[in-house]
């Protein structure tokens, strides 16, 4: 009863549009998720020898005490060279200046990273550029600061940092955002836009999960998806019109133009979002759902009424909820834009007003619970795309095997396929199982995650536990792992 009700809503919503589920379909893919053209990233090296155990433990030891150092490294996969690993950031506290009269935004970090108990070279992760790095209060020079190319991505902006294993060092760095590091042959990073008669800036981090490297390394020091740490970022706007900031995050104001958003521990790379803008003639709905508190903001150039997306909101998230568990985040910040994109965060989108119950669902599934490593971020798509268009279940039919998942763990992996036939897929699993008994799996997998992770494995163990099915299995196995023949069966509790 509980499906039926999204369903109807769902096609209610669809008739509203006027749009068959495909022309929404088509729709969504011209701008996608971080309106990138969806093009297949090779996914480099297998993800060898870093088995996907439990979601990471953030801060605590197994005995609750504080975490050994191998302990936190369950989850890092292969350095990027035979003789490097992964750091774990475990805090981030930045600062953006944004110098109105030069028209120049800097960026002032302070960052804790631990290192496992490899002796190599780590790794972390941000496309920018410091001409200099402090390390424990030490001065390394930028071009004494290594670099790597990950698997499978253009940019060769990872950088390798002699420290010692098993230790927690303090980086710091200063640096001006540039949109398109050097050397950096990938997409350019949208940077803050400046109005000098006007003495305003507006920015939102604009990123995207369908090119590597856009997520906040796009600015900031991260890592790879699996690393969830607390952070802090200031904004202060020197020199300019009043201002106001949005942000998926706790935001205290200590004046006028300076703003702290405390991000919780639970924020990964791709979790973060703000919106810095002018206040005159900003046009802001605040509404509420139970406790979430919900905002929607049009940018400048949006000039249609915002007030139908709040209404949009308002009546979407019970009726998600009654599909995906309850609203994983404390409010919900939608920025609409009239250009052709759309791209989730943890609580928060920057999106065109076509996609926005699109990238709300992606709340739950992908930002709610968060795919692993990018390899799994098809079951984000696929999922919400089985929702937001749901029809009746169906075989899939005889098609040629295909891979849904990469074999690698670069950043930034989407496709066509990943909307289309991973809906698909869904729908050949609710003809097996039942769609109400589908749909009870999925809820419980994704609650069961919500401030953790998942993994494309986890998924197949799930839904061939709750069926037996070897159909399920030759599906999923065909066309995500790109298999003739189904692997293994998993091993299901008793
Ligand atoms: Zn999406």
């Amino acid at each position: 009863m509980r499906a039926h009700r999204l369903e109807r809503s769902i096609r209610r919503s669809n008739r509203r549009r006027g749009a068959a589920p495909l022309a929404t379909l088509a729709l969504l893919l011209l701008a996608g998720c971080g309106d990138e053209p969806s093009t297949a990233v090779d996914a480099g090296a297998p993800d060898s020898g870093t088995p996907d155990a439990g979601s990471q433990s953030v801060d605590a030891g197994t005995d609750g005490g504080p975490p050994a150092c191998a302990e936190l490294f369950d989850l890092e996969p292969p350095g990027t060279t035979p003789s490097s690993a992964w750091a774990d950031v475990a805090s981030l506290d930045a600062v953006f200046t944004f110098d109105v009269a030069a028209q120049r935004t800097t960026a002032d970090v302070t960052w804790t990273i631990r290192t496992g108990p490899s002796a190599d070279p780590i790794v972390f992760d941000l496309l920018q550029q410091p001409a200099e790095l402090e390390v424990d209060g030490a001065t390394i020079a930028g071009d004494a600061i290594g670099t790597a190319t990950l698997p499978g991505s253009t940019p060769s902006t990872i950088r390798l940092l002699p420290v010692s294993p098993c230790s927690t060092h303090v980086v710091t760095a200063r640096y001006e955002l540039a949109p398109t590091p050097a050397g950096a042959t990938d997409a350019p990073r949208r940077v803050p836009r400046f109005d000098a008669e006007a003495d305003t800036v507006i920015w939102a981090p604009r990123m995207s999960d369908q090119r590597p490297g856009m997520y906040l390394e796009s600015w900031l020091p991260a890592s790879l998806v699996h690393d969830a740490f607390e952070s802090t970022i200031r904004f202060v706007v020197v020199g300019g019109a009043p201002h106001r900031l949005f942000a998926n995050g706790e935001i205290e104001t200590s004046a006028e133009n300076d703003w702290t958003v405390r991000y919780p521990a639970t924020f990964r790379s791709s979790s973060h979002f703000w919106y810095l803008a002018p206040s005159e003639g900003m046009r802001v709905v605040e509404r509420s759902v139970g406790d979430v508190a919900i905002t929607v903001v049009a940018m400048p150039d949006h000039t249609e009424a915002i007030e139908p997306l709040a209404d949009e909101v308002v009546a979407s998230i019970p009726d998600f909820e009654r599909f995906l568990g309850p609203y994983p985040h404390p409010a919900f910040l939608a920025v609409i834009t009239p250009e052709s994109y759309g791209m989730e965060h943890a609580g928060a989108t920057l999106t065109v007003p076509r996609l926005l119950r699109h990238e709300l669902m992606h709340s739950w599934i992908g930002r709610g619970a968060y795919p692993r490593r990018a390899r799994h971020n098809w079951i984000d798509e696929a999922l919400v795309t089985y929702y937001e268009n749901y029809v009746e279940p169906r075989p899939l039919g005889d098609r040629p095997p295909t891979r849904l998942e990469g074999t690698g763990w670069v950043r930034g992996w989407a496709d066509d396929d990943h909307y289309f036939l991973g809906a698909d897929l869904f729908r050949a699993w609710a003809n097996e199982l039942g769609a109400a008994p589908l749909h009870q799996l999925l809820r419980e997998f994704f609650v069961a995650r919500h401030g953790r992770d998942y993994t494309t494995e986890e998924l197949r163990t799930a839904l061939y536990c709750a069926s037996r099915s070897t159909e399920i299995l030759r599906t999923f196995d065909r066309h995500v792992f790109g298999l003739e023949s189904p692997g293994p069966a998993p091993d299901c509790e008793p």
